[in-house]
C-alpha cells in the first residue's frame, strides 16, 4: 500500500471496486484480529474546556451550554455498570484542563475505578482509556501509574495549514505530535485519528494522515466524519458544506477500510459520529474494518451538554437501551461481542511480547 493506493481507495467511484475494497478490509480484519468487537463504555465526565477549537461544540467560547464536572462517585458508578455488563473497558473523556487540581481528580478517579472494578471475571479490573487532551509528560506518567493504559488523542489533521485554520493561535500541530510521543514514552498504548471531510481537506491530506498513523506506529484509531455544530465559527464558513453529510460518511467508511488494509492488526473504532449521519453507521463501520464500539454511558442528565456536533445520537436513550441496541447491531453485522476482556489491539500486545 503506497500513497497512490490510498488516494485511489479514497476516491474511486467504481461501485464494484468499492465493494471489493470493503471485502478485503473485512477479510484483513477477520484474519488479523478475529470476529470479536470490543465495547468501551464512554463516560463524558466533563465538558469544561480551555481550548477554543473552531469546530467543537464544547469549545471554551460557547456560552450556550452549561458546564459540568461529574462527581467522582457518579463516574465510578457508571464505570462499574460497564463492568457488570461485561464491557471490559471504559473510556473517560472530557474537555481540556491542565491545572493540577484536575489532573489530581482524574488520577484519583482512574485509581478508584481500577480498585473497585476487580472481579472474578476481570481480576485486573476494567481496562481504562483516557481522552483528556494534551497534557504534560509528567501528568501522562501519573495517569498511567494510576492504572489507565490506553490514551486517545486525535491529531485532527496532519496537514499544517489545515490544522492552523481549525485551531486558535497557540494550538500547534507539532505540540500535538509531541504529546503523542510523550504518551508513548509514558507507557500508554496510543490511539489517534482525524476528522474526515473537513473544509478544505483533500483525499491527499487524508492519505498523508494514514501514512502518519503508520509512521507513528499507533495502536488504535478513532476517526469519524466532521459534523457541523451550529454554535461554532466553522458553521458559518462557506466551505464547511462543500461535502454533504453523506459524502463525509462515505469517506469515513473508506478511511476505515484504508486504515485496516494499511495497518492490519490495530484497533479501529466505529465512531459515534457515523451514526449521527446514518442510523446504521456503526454496523456499516464494522463491515468496513472497525472492531471497537464505544457505547454511551454518560449519565442522561448531562448528555445534552456534551454535544461536539449537531445530531448526536442516543441522547434520549438510557445506557441500558444503548447496550441492547448495540448488541443487536453487532450480531446483525455477523460479529461477536468480546465480553469481559480489555480487547487491546493485537498490534499493541504483539509489540509488548517482543
Ligand atoms: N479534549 C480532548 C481532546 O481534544 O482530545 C477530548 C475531547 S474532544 C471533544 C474529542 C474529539 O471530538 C476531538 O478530538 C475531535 O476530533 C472531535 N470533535 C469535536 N468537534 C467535532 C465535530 N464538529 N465533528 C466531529 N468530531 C468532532
Amino acid at each position: 500500500m503506497n500513497r497512490n493506493d490510498l488516494i485511489h481507495i479514497l476516491s474511486t467511484t467504481d461501485e464494484t471496486e468499492l465493494e471489493r475494497i470493503r471485502e478485503s478490509a473485512e477479510d484483513t480484519l477477520l484474519r488479523h484480529c478475529g470476529k470479536k468487537v470490543y465495547f468501551r463504555g464512554l463516560i463524558e465526565f466533563s465538558n469544561i474546556c480551555g481550548n477554543d477549537c473552531l469546530y467543537c461544540g464544547i469549545r471554551k467560547s460557547n456560552r450556550r451550554i452549561e458546564r459540568y464536572l461529574l462527581e467522582r462517585e457518579r463516574i465510578v458508578e457508571a464505570a462499574l455498570w460497564c463492568g457488570e455488563q461485561g464491557y471490559g473497558s471504559v473510556v473517560l473523556q472530557s474537555g481540556e484542563r491542565r491545572d493540577a487540581e484536575y489532573i489530581d481528580f482524574v488520577e484519583k478517579t482512574v485509581a478508584a475505578i481500577k480498585e473497585k472494578s476487580r472481579s472474578a471475571a476481570m481480576p485486573e479490573g476494567l481496562g481504562i482509556t483516557l481522552s483528556v487532551g494534551e497534557q504534560s509528560e509528567e501528568s501522562y506518567r501519573r495517569l498511567f501509574a494510576a492504572g489507565a493504559h490506553r490514551y486517545l488523542l486525535r491529531v485532527e489533521t496532519t496537514n499544517p495549514e489545515l490544522y492552523r485554520r481549525l485551531h486558535p493561535v497557540g494550538m500547534d500541530l507539532p505540540d500535538r505530535i509531541a504529546a503523542l510521543d510523550a504518551l508513548r514514552r509514558a507507557g500508554f498504548q496510543v490511539g489517534t485519528g482525524v476528522m474526515i471531510g473537513l473544509p478544505g481537506q483533500t483525499v491527499e491530506h487524508l492519505a498523508d494522515d494514514l501514512l502518519f498513523f503508520r509512521e507513528m506506529d499507533i495502536d488504535m484509531i478513532g476517526m469519524g466524519p466532521y459534523i457541523i455544530h451550529h454554535d461554532t465559527p466553522m458553521a458559518s464558513w462557506r466551505d464547511a458544506r462543500e461535502r454533504t453529510p453523506r459524502e463525509r460518511f462515505d469517506l469515513g467508511l473508506r478511511m476505515i477500510a484504508a486504515a485496516r488494509l494499511l495497518l492490519m492488526d490495530i484497533n479501529i473504532a466505529a465512531a459515534t459520529a457515523l451514526q449521527a449521519i446514518d442510523p446504521e453507521g456503526r454496523e456499516k463501520a464494522l463491515a468496513w474494518g472497525a472492531n471497537v464500539i464505544m457505547p454511551l454511558v454518560t449519565p442522561g442528565e448531562v448528555r445534552r451538554d456534551y454535544q461536539l456536533y449537531d445530531g448526536k445520537p442516543c441522547l434520549d436513550e438510557s445506557a441500558d437501551q444503548c447496550r441492547s441496541c448495540l448488541a443487536i447491531r453487532v450480531a446483525g453485522a455477523g460479529r461477536e461481542i468480546g465480553y469481559n476482556a480489555w480487547g487491546d489491539s493485537k498490534h499493541a500486545t504483539d509489540k509488548k511480547s517482543l
